[in-house]
Protein backbone atom coordinates (compact mmCIF):
# COMPACT_ATOMS: atom_id res chain seq x y z
CA UNK A 1 0.00 0.00 0.00
CA UNK A 2 2.38 2.66 -1.32
CA UNK A 3 1.07 5.86 -2.34
CA UNK A 4 1.26 6.40 -6.00
CA UNK A 5 -1.20 9.63 -6.91
CA UNK A 6 -2.89 12.30 -4.98
CA UNK A 7 -4.86 14.77 -6.82
CA UNK A 8 -6.52 17.42 -5.66
CA UNK A 9 -9.86 17.86 -6.68
CA UNK A 10 -11.99 21.13 -6.99
CA UNK A 11 -15.61 21.28 -8.00
CA UNK A 12 -18.47 23.33 -7.40
CA UNK A 13 -21.40 21.80 -8.15
CA UNK A 14 -23.67 23.23 -5.90
CA UNK A 15 -20.69 24.95 -4.23
CA UNK A 16 -17.31 24.68 -4.13
CA UNK A 17 -15.41 21.22 -2.62
CA UNK A 18 -11.80 20.43 -2.40
CA UNK A 19 -11.15 17.14 -2.38
CA UNK A 20 -7.98 14.97 -2.02
CA UNK A 21 -7.70 11.41 -3.76
CA UNK A 22 -5.12 9.37 -2.92
CA UNK A 23 -4.43 6.27 -5.04
CA UNK A 24 -2.09 3.16 -4.03
CA UNK A 25 0.12 1.63 -6.30
CA UNK A 26 -2.04 -1.65 -5.66
CA UNK A 27 -4.86 0.62 -6.75
CA UNK A 28 -6.83 1.36 -3.93
CA UNK A 29 -8.26 4.93 -3.72
CA UNK A 30 -9.23 6.86 -0.50
CA UNK A 31 -10.88 10.19 -0.32
CA UNK A 32 -10.35 13.79 2.01
CA UNK A 33 -12.60 16.58 2.14
CA UNK A 34 -10.53 19.55 2.71
CA UNK A 35 -13.12 22.10 1.52
CA UNK A 36 -12.50 25.56 3.76
CA UNK A 37 -15.34 27.75 3.25
CA UNK A 38 -13.89 30.95 1.58
CA UNK A 39 -10.70 30.19 1.20
CA UNK A 40 -10.54 26.56 -0.73
CA UNK A 41 -7.59 28.11 -3.09
CA UNK A 42 -5.52 28.24 0.35
CA UNK A 43 -5.64 24.56 1.00
CA UNK A 44 -5.65 23.28 -2.76
CA UNK A 45 -2.04 25.20 -2.63
CA UNK A 46 -1.47 24.13 0.55
CA UNK A 47 -2.03 20.44 -0.66
CA UNK A 48 -0.56 20.41 -4.31
CA UNK A 49 2.87 22.56 -3.21
CA UNK A 50 3.38 21.24 0.31
CA UNK A 51 1.49 17.61 1.15
CA UNK A 52 1.31 15.75 -1.85
CA UNK A 53 4.67 15.65 -3.00
CA UNK A 54 5.65 14.55 0.39
CA UNK A 55 2.99 11.72 0.22
CA UNK A 56 4.48 9.93 -3.39
CA UNK A 57 6.19 7.22 -2.08
CA UNK A 58 5.02 6.28 1.77
CA UNK A 59 3.46 4.09 3.23
CA UNK A 60 -0.57 4.51 3.07
CA UNK A 61 -1.17 2.24 5.80
CA UNK A 62 0.46 4.44 8.24
CA UNK A 63 -2.31 7.03 8.72
CA UNK A 64 -0.99 8.14 12.92
CA UNK A 65 3.23 7.99 11.78
CA UNK A 66 1.77 10.16 8.31
CA UNK A 67 -0.65 12.30 10.57
CA UNK A 68 2.28 13.42 12.89
CA UNK A 69 4.66 13.74 10.42
CA UNK A 70 2.68 16.35 8.52
CA UNK A 71 1.75 18.34 11.88
CA UNK A 72 5.14 18.51 13.09
CA UNK A 73 7.25 18.66 10.22
CA UNK A 74 5.54 21.43 8.97
CA UNK A 75 6.81 23.47 12.49
CA UNK A 76 4.23 25.99 11.96
CA UNK A 77 1.16 24.50 13.38
CA UNK A 78 -2.99 24.98 13.57
CA UNK A 79 -4.47 27.03 11.65
CA UNK A 80 -7.74 26.23 9.28
CA UNK A 81 -5.66 25.70 6.24
CA UNK A 82 -3.37 23.44 7.62
CA UNK A 83 -5.81 21.51 9.48
CA UNK A 84 -7.81 21.06 6.64
CA UNK A 85 -4.95 20.05 4.47
CA UNK A 86 -4.06 17.53 6.95
CA UNK A 87 -7.69 16.40 8.07
CA UNK A 88 -7.99 15.32 3.70
CA UNK A 89 -4.82 13.33 4.14
CA UNK A 90 -5.87 11.57 7.09
CA UNK A 91 -9.87 10.87 5.79
CA UNK A 92 -8.03 9.66 2.75
CA UNK A 93 -5.80 6.98 4.49
CA UNK A 94 -9.15 5.75 6.70
CA UNK A 95 -10.70 5.32 3.68
CA UNK A 96 -7.58 3.08 2.42
CA UNK A 97 -7.84 1.38 5.43
CA UNK A 98 -11.03 0.09 5.28
CA UNK A 99 -10.99 -0.62 1.88
CA UNK A 100 -8.18 -2.95 2.15
CA UNK A 101 -9.56 -4.69 5.14
CA UNK A 102 -13.02 -4.92 3.69
CA UNK A 103 -15.18 -3.12 6.41
CA UNK A 104 -16.36 0.22 6.92
CA UNK A 105 -14.31 2.85 8.77
CA UNK A 106 -16.61 2.67 11.95
CA UNK A 107 -15.59 -1.23 11.91
CA UNK A 108 -12.26 -0.11 12.44
CA UNK A 109 -12.64 2.47 14.48
CA UNK A 110 -14.38 0.20 17.53
CA UNK A 111 -17.62 -0.91 15.74
CA UNK A 112 -21.12 0.89 16.21
CA UNK A 113 -22.02 2.23 19.30
CA UNK A 114 -25.51 2.54 18.11
CA UNK A 115 -28.67 1.99 15.28
CA UNK A 116 -28.33 5.22 13.99
CA UNK A 117 -27.22 9.22 14.37
CA UNK A 118 -29.75 11.73 15.83
CA UNK A 119 -29.59 14.48 13.42
CA UNK A 120 -30.85 18.15 13.64
CA UNK A 121 -31.88 20.48 10.64
CA UNK A 122 -31.93 23.49 10.03
CA UNK A 123 -35.72 25.44 10.27
CA UNK A 124 -35.96 29.90 9.89
CA UNK A 125 -37.72 32.08 8.65
CA UNK A 126 -38.07 36.11 8.99
CA UNK A 127 -41.37 35.66 10.77
CA UNK A 128 -43.12 32.96 12.85
CA UNK A 129 -45.48 31.63 10.30
CA UNK A 130 -42.66 31.30 7.80
CA UNK A 131 -40.54 29.79 10.92
CA UNK A 132 -43.53 27.51 11.64
CA UNK A 133 -43.74 25.81 7.91
CA UNK A 134 -40.33 25.80 8.04
CA UNK A 135 -40.16 23.43 11.43
CA UNK A 136 -43.69 21.61 9.60
CA UNK A 137 -41.45 20.99 6.56
CA UNK A 138 -38.65 19.83 8.64
CA UNK A 139 -40.99 17.14 10.75
CA UNK A 140 -42.27 15.91 7.95
CA UNK A 141 -39.21 15.37 6.24
CA UNK A 142 -38.76 13.07 10.06
CA UNK A 143 -36.28 15.14 11.33
CA UNK A 144 -36.77 14.36 15.32
CA UNK A 145 -33.97 17.76 16.37
CA UNK A 146 -34.81 21.18 14.77
CA UNK A 147 -32.30 24.04 14.96
CA UNK A 148 -33.97 27.22 15.15
CA UNK A 149 -33.04 30.45 13.13
CA UNK A 150 -35.43 33.83 13.40
CA UNK A 151 -35.54 37.65 11.32
CA UNK A 152 -34.96 40.28 14.03
CA UNK A 153 -37.42 43.71 13.30
CA UNK A 154 -35.53 46.27 12.19
CA UNK A 155 -32.70 43.98 10.89
CA UNK A 156 -32.55 43.33 6.47
CA UNK A 157 -30.76 40.54 6.50
CA UNK A 158 -29.30 38.32 9.26
CA UNK A 159 -27.21 34.73 9.59
CA UNK A 160 -28.91 31.68 8.89
CA UNK A 161 -32.70 32.51 7.23
CA UNK A 162 -32.84 30.13 4.44
CA UNK A 163 -35.28 32.74 2.34
CA UNK A 164 -33.24 35.48 2.81
CA UNK A 165 -31.48 37.13 -0.45
CA UNK A 166 -34.32 35.50 -2.31
CA UNK A 167 -35.47 39.03 -3.52
CA UNK A 168 -34.93 40.22 -6.85
CA UNK A 169 -31.56 43.13 -6.65
CA UNK A 170 -29.76 41.26 -3.38
CA UNK A 171 -26.61 40.85 -4.67
CA UNK A 172 -24.42 37.49 -5.31
CA UNK A 173 -26.19 34.45 -6.22
CA UNK A 174 -27.34 32.42 -3.31
CA UNK A 175 -26.18 29.04 -2.61
CA UNK A 176 -29.10 26.87 -1.52
CA UNK A 177 -30.02 27.43 2.12
CA UNK A 178 -26.60 28.32 2.65
CA UNK A 179 -24.90 32.02 3.66
CA UNK A 180 -21.85 31.61 1.16
CA UNK A 181 -22.98 33.48 -2.15
CA UNK A 182 -20.83 33.50 -5.56
CA UNK A 183 -19.35 36.57 -5.99
CA UNK A 184 -15.82 38.63 -5.87
CA UNK A 185 -16.72 40.28 -2.35
CA UNK A 186 -18.36 38.89 0.60
CA UNK A 187 -22.12 40.75 0.95
CA UNK A 188 -22.87 42.29 4.11
CA UNK A 189 -25.35 41.90 6.59
CA UNK A 190 -26.33 44.01 9.19
CA UNK A 191 -26.33 43.63 13.08
CA UNK A 192 -27.63 44.85 16.17
CA UNK A 193 -27.44 42.57 19.87
CA UNK A 194 -30.17 44.03 21.99
CA UNK A 195 -32.41 43.64 19.29
CA UNK A 196 -31.57 40.37 18.72
CA UNK A 197 -31.83 39.74 22.51
CA UNK A 198 -35.32 41.47 23.28
CA UNK A 199 -36.48 39.65 20.26
CA UNK A 200 -35.58 35.66 20.37
CA UNK A 201 -37.05 34.50 23.65
CA UNK A 202 -40.18 35.35 22.41
CA UNK A 203 -39.51 33.43 18.98
CA UNK A 204 -38.96 30.11 21.56
CA UNK A 205 -41.91 30.82 23.59
CA UNK A 206 -43.89 30.90 20.66
CA UNK A 207 -42.39 27.38 18.84
CA UNK A 208 -42.87 25.51 21.78
CA UNK A 209 -46.86 26.69 22.10
CA UNK A 210 -47.36 25.55 18.53
CA UNK A 211 -45.12 22.62 18.38
CA UNK A 212 -45.04 21.40 22.23
CA UNK A 213 -42.64 20.47 24.63
CA UNK A 214 -40.84 17.56 23.45
CA UNK A 215 -39.05 18.23 20.27
CA UNK A 216 -35.31 19.13 21.09
CA UNK A 217 -34.82 22.46 19.90
CA UNK A 218 -31.18 24.24 19.36
CA UNK A 219 -30.16 27.81 18.51
CA UNK A 220 -26.76 29.36 16.96
CA UNK A 221 -25.51 32.42 18.60
CA UNK A 222 -22.83 32.77 15.51
CA UNK A 223 -20.19 34.41 18.05
CA UNK A 224 -21.89 37.72 18.06
CA UNK A 225 -22.41 38.30 22.05
CA UNK A 226 -20.16 39.53 24.59
CA UNK A 227 -20.28 37.17 27.84
CA UNK A 228 -22.80 39.22 29.43
CA UNK A 229 -24.80 39.38 26.80
CA UNK A 230 -24.80 35.05 26.58
CA UNK A 231 -25.24 34.74 29.80
CA UNK A 232 -28.33 36.90 29.97
CA UNK A 233 -29.67 34.85 26.18
CA UNK A 234 -29.53 31.51 28.19
CA UNK A 235 -31.11 32.54 31.35
CA UNK A 236 -34.01 34.03 29.11
CA UNK A 237 -34.13 30.47 26.94
CA UNK A 238 -34.68 28.55 29.89
CA UNK A 239 -37.88 27.87 30.07
CA UNK A 240 -37.97 26.53 26.41
CA UNK A 241 -35.28 24.16 27.76
CA UNK A 242 -33.28 24.17 24.53
CA UNK A 243 -31.00 21.18 23.35
CA UNK A 244 -27.72 23.76 23.26
CA UNK A 245 -27.13 26.90 22.23
CA UNK A 246 -24.14 27.34 19.85
CA UNK A 247 -21.07 29.81 19.68
CA UNK A 248 -22.86 32.45 22.32
CA UNK A 249 -19.48 34.15 22.41
CA UNK A 250 -16.73 34.45 19.69
CA UNK A 251 -14.76 31.55 21.69
CA UNK A 252 -11.55 32.42 21.10
CA UNK A 253 -11.55 33.86 24.30
CA UNK A 254 -12.16 30.85 26.45
CA UNK A 255 -12.54 32.64 29.48
CA UNK A 256 -15.72 33.98 28.80
CA UNK A 257 -17.02 30.58 28.80
CA UNK A 258 -17.35 31.04 32.70
CA UNK A 259 -19.16 33.80 33.39
CA UNK A 260 -21.92 32.53 30.64
CA UNK A 261 -21.73 28.83 32.88
CA UNK A 262 -22.22 30.93 35.89
CA UNK A 263 -25.18 32.39 35.15
CA UNK A 264 -27.01 29.72 33.06
CA UNK A 265 -28.26 25.76 32.59
CA UNK A 266 -29.40 26.51 29.36
CA UNK A 267 -26.52 23.84 27.92
CA UNK A 268 -23.55 24.78 25.09
CA UNK A 269 -22.06 24.06 22.14
CA UNK A 270 -18.73 25.43 20.99
CA UNK A 271 -15.92 24.96 18.33
CA UNK A 272 -17.01 24.99 14.72
CA UNK A 273 -13.85 26.80 13.52
CA UNK A 274 -11.98 25.36 15.87
CA UNK A 275 -9.09 23.60 14.55
CA UNK A 276 -7.17 21.05 17.23
CA UNK A 277 -7.62 19.35 20.89
CA UNK A 278 -5.57 22.80 22.18
CA UNK A 279 -8.66 24.79 21.36
CA UNK A 280 -10.83 22.60 23.47
CA UNK A 281 -8.79 21.45 26.20
CA UNK A 282 -8.98 23.96 29.12
CA UNK A 283 -13.17 24.26 28.30
CA UNK A 284 -13.48 20.91 28.18
CA UNK A 285 -11.25 20.07 31.50
CA UNK A 286 -13.39 22.87 33.46
CA UNK A 287 -16.40 21.72 31.94
CA UNK A 288 -17.34 25.12 30.36
CA UNK A 289 -19.40 23.10 27.26
CA UNK A 290 -21.52 20.61 26.37
CA UNK A 291 -20.79 19.61 23.58
CA UNK A 292 -18.06 19.55 21.07
CA UNK A 293 -19.00 21.25 17.34
CA UNK A 294 -15.39 19.74 15.66
CA UNK A 295 -15.66 19.23 11.87
CA UNK A 296 -13.35 15.80 10.88
CA UNK A 297 -12.67 18.16 7.92
CA UNK A 298 -11.35 21.02 9.85
CA UNK A 299 -10.17 19.36 13.00
CA UNK A 300 -7.20 17.38 11.46
CA UNK A 301 -9.40 14.35 10.07
CA UNK A 302 -11.07 11.48 12.01
CA UNK A 303 -7.53 10.63 14.50
CA UNK A 304 -7.39 14.20 16.16
CA UNK A 305 -10.99 14.33 16.49
CA UNK A 306 -11.76 10.40 17.86
CA UNK A 307 -8.89 12.00 20.36
CA UNK A 308 -10.38 15.13 21.44
CA UNK A 309 -13.78 13.03 21.65
CA UNK A 310 -12.70 10.81 23.98
CA UNK A 311 -11.12 12.97 26.33
CA UNK A 312 -14.00 15.21 26.25
CA UNK A 313 -16.05 11.76 27.46
CA UNK A 314 -14.25 11.95 30.67
CA UNK A 315 -15.66 15.25 31.63
CA UNK A 316 -19.72 13.54 30.25
CA UNK A 317 -19.58 15.99 27.49
CA UNK A 318 -20.85 14.51 24.08
CA UNK A 319 -20.27 15.25 20.30
CA UNK A 320 -22.31 17.65 17.88
CA UNK A 321 -20.30 17.40 14.94
CA UNK A 322 -20.78 20.62 12.46
CA UNK A 323 -22.35 19.45 9.30
CA UNK A 324 -23.40 22.70 7.05
CA UNK A 325 -23.36 22.01 3.33
CA UNK A 326 -19.78 23.24 3.44
CA UNK A 327 -18.26 19.79 4.54
CA UNK A 328 -18.53 17.89 1.38
CA UNK A 329 -20.35 14.29 1.49
CA UNK A 330 -16.72 12.88 2.10
CA UNK A 331 -16.45 14.78 5.59
CA UNK A 332 -19.81 14.10 6.39
CA UNK A 333 -19.22 10.54 6.31
CA UNK A 334 -16.32 10.80 8.40
CA UNK A 335 -18.46 12.29 10.63
CA UNK A 336 -20.83 9.82 10.37
CA UNK A 337 -18.05 6.80 10.82
CA UNK A 338 -16.67 8.73 14.18
CA UNK A 339 -20.49 9.26 15.84
CA UNK A 340 -21.58 6.20 15.39
CA UNK A 341 -18.31 4.39 16.66
CA UNK A 342 -17.62 6.63 19.84
CA UNK A 343 -19.62 5.94 23.06
CA UNK A 344 -20.15 9.84 23.35
CA UNK A 345 -22.24 10.94 20.61
CA UNK A 346 -24.74 13.54 21.30
CA UNK A 347 -26.16 14.97 17.91
CA UNK A 348 -25.42 15.10 14.24
CA UNK A 349 -25.84 18.15 12.45
CA UNK A 350 -27.20 17.58 8.67
CA UNK A 351 -28.47 19.67 5.64
CA UNK A 352 -28.81 17.84 2.89
CA UNK A 353 -26.76 18.35 0.05
CA UNK A 354 -28.25 19.74 -3.49
CA UNK A 355 -28.59 17.24 -6.49
CA UNK A 356 -25.71 18.20 -8.46
CA UNK A 357 -23.50 17.57 -5.16
CA UNK A 358 -24.98 13.97 -4.97
CA UNK A 359 -24.09 13.05 -8.56
CA UNK A 360 -20.79 14.20 -8.18
CA UNK A 361 -19.89 12.13 -4.44
CA UNK A 362 -22.19 8.98 -4.71
CA UNK A 363 -22.75 8.10 -1.24
CA UNK A 364 -23.68 4.86 0.71
CA UNK A 365 -25.16 6.98 3.94
CA UNK A 366 -28.81 6.42 5.07
CA UNK A 367 -31.26 8.60 6.10
CA UNK A 368 -34.50 7.85 7.14
CA UNK A 369 -37.21 8.22 10.50
CA UNK A 370 -34.39 11.48 11.66
CA UNK A 371 -31.15 9.31 11.75
CA UNK A 372 -28.43 8.93 9.81
CA UNK A 373 -26.21 5.86 9.41
CA UNK A 374 -22.93 5.49 7.20
CA UNK A 375 -23.55 2.45 5.40
CA UNK A 376 -21.44 -0.61 5.21
CA UNK A 377 -19.32 -0.45 2.49
CA UNK A 378 -15.69 -0.71 2.76
CA UNK A 379 -13.69 2.75 3.47
CA UNK A 380 -16.02 5.84 4.07
CA UNK A 381 -18.27 4.74 1.70
CA UNK A 382 -17.92 7.78 -1.17
CA UNK A 383 -17.14 7.78 -4.29
CA UNK A 384 -15.87 10.44 -6.42
CA UNK A 385 -16.96 10.89 -10.02
CA UNK A 386 -14.69 13.24 -12.04
CA UNK A 387 -16.55 13.15 -14.94
CA UNK A 388 -19.30 15.00 -13.36
CA UNK A 389 -16.89 16.74 -10.92
CA UNK A 390 -15.17 18.13 -14.21
CA UNK A 391 -18.38 19.62 -15.32
CA UNK A 392 -18.06 21.97 -12.62
CA UNK A 393 -15.58 24.39 -11.91
CA UNK A 394 -14.52 26.32 -9.00
CA UNK A 395 -16.20 29.69 -8.42
CA UNK A 396 -14.88 32.37 -6.57
CA UNK A 397 -17.74 32.57 -3.89
CA UNK A 398 -17.30 33.79 0.20
CA UNK A 399 -19.67 33.73 3.24
CA UNK A 400 -21.17 37.10 4.19
CA UNK A 401 -19.50 39.93 7.21
CA UNK A 402 -21.60 42.03 9.31
CA UNK A 403 -21.61 45.83 9.86
CA UNK A 404 -23.27 47.62 13.34
CA UNK A 405 -25.81 50.52 12.12
CA UNK A 406 -23.33 52.74 12.53
CA UNK A 407 -20.62 50.86 10.24
CA UNK A 408 -18.41 49.26 12.45
CA UNK A 409 -17.25 45.81 11.82
CA UNK A 410 -19.04 42.87 13.99
CA UNK A 411 -18.08 38.83 14.63
CA UNK A 412 -20.48 37.45 11.72
MG1 LIG B 1 -22.81 27.19 13.85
Amino acid sequence: MIIDKADVVVTSPDRNFVTLKITTDDGLTGLGDATLNGRELAVVAYLTEHVVPLLIGSDAAKIEDTWQFLYRSAYWRRGPVTMAAIAAVDMALWDIKGKAAGMPVYQLLGGASRTGLLAYGHASGKELPELFDSVREHLEKGYRAIRVQTGVPGLKAIYGIASQGAEQGEPGVRYDHEPARRGAQPVQEDWDTRAYLRHVPGVFEAVRNEFGPEIPLLHDGHHRMTPIQAAKLGKSLEPYDLFWLEDCTPAENQEALRLVRSHTTTPLAIGEIFNTVWDFKDIIREQLIDYVRGAVTHMGGISPLKKTLDYAAMYQIKSGMHGPTDVSPVGMAAAMHLGLAIHNFGIQEYMEHGQRTNEVFEQSFSWQNGMLHPGDKPGLGVELNQDEAGKYPYEQAYLPYNRLADGTVHDW
